[in-house]
């Protein structure tokens, strides 16, 4: 029997429970099941339990995968974009979280406007400044940010931060904070509601509920470790 019915039941259920820890409405936390590495079969098995909103962080794997699931599904891209992929995936993605550049949002917006599309984005922030990561840095998210809210096709609706791999859960803890701190900085001086914040995988989904997360991407939790995949194959 397949164990994805019970792992994604709990993982709904700790969501609900971080949540009300924090005095939160559970309903406002997207869960994202992050499905790369697995094959559309797997992917049917969540789609079974009633889930429909899922996320891959490659450009091809998408693509092939998009065709052969229902077409209700919502799907999310969670990767980095080379500039050259964005046509692609512009129609597929409702909402991209790795907007990691200006030059990718001006690209992103250029192509939504010859495709008549209005893609939801969130900015990506590299909070701890590490050397060799993709995202915006803190500095440039607040020098960049009111130009790239000119831009008439995307819709900025949040933050995205991947945290640096720390076995410490406080240090991982800290980067949540950042960015909130940040989308709240941002949204005091716009006077816009970007109230997004896209924040959590499996190894640290419930301390980033606690820290303001609207957006979870879970995946090996869900369907299981990428790893002992790879050695089945
Ligand atoms: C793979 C991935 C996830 C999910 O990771 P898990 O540890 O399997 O939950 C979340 N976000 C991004 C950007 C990813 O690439």
């Amino acid at each position: 029997m397949s164990p994805i019915p019970e792992l994604y039941e709990s993982v709904k259920e700790r969501i609900t429970c971080a949540a009300q820890k924090a005095g939160r409405n559970p309903s406002e936390i997207e869960l994202i099941a992050v499905s790369k590495t697995w094959p559309a079969d797997t992917i049917a098995e969540l789609i079974e339990c009633g889930h429909d909103l899922f996320g891959e962080n490659r450009v091809q794997e998408l693509v092939a995968k998009v065709p052969m699931l229902p077409a209700r599904l919502r799907w999310h891209f969670i990767g980095h974009l080379q500039q050259n992929k964005v046509r692609k995936i512009l129609p597929l993605a409702e909402t991209i979280h790795s907007v990691d550049s200006s030059d990718l949002a001006r690209r992103i917006d250029l192509i939504a406007a010859e495709l008549g599309l209005f893609p939801k984005v969130y900015l990506q922030v590299n909070t701890a400044g590490e050397a060799g990561k993709f995202g915006f840095s803190v500095a440039q998210v607040r020098e960049e940010f009111d130009s790239l809210l000119e831009l008439e096709r995307i819709e900025i609706i949040g933050l995205m931060l991947i945290p640096p791999l720390a076995s410490d859960p406080s240090l991982t803890r800290r980067e949540f904070v950042a960015l909130r701190e940040l989308r709240d900085e941002l949204t005091a001086r716009c006077g816009l509601p970007i109230t997004g914040l896209s924040m959590g995988m499996s190894r640290d989904y419930e301390i980033a509920i606690e820290e303001g997360s609207t957006a979870v991407r879970v995946g090996s939790s869900i369907f299981g470790s990428r790893k002992s995949r790879k050695v089945k194959e």
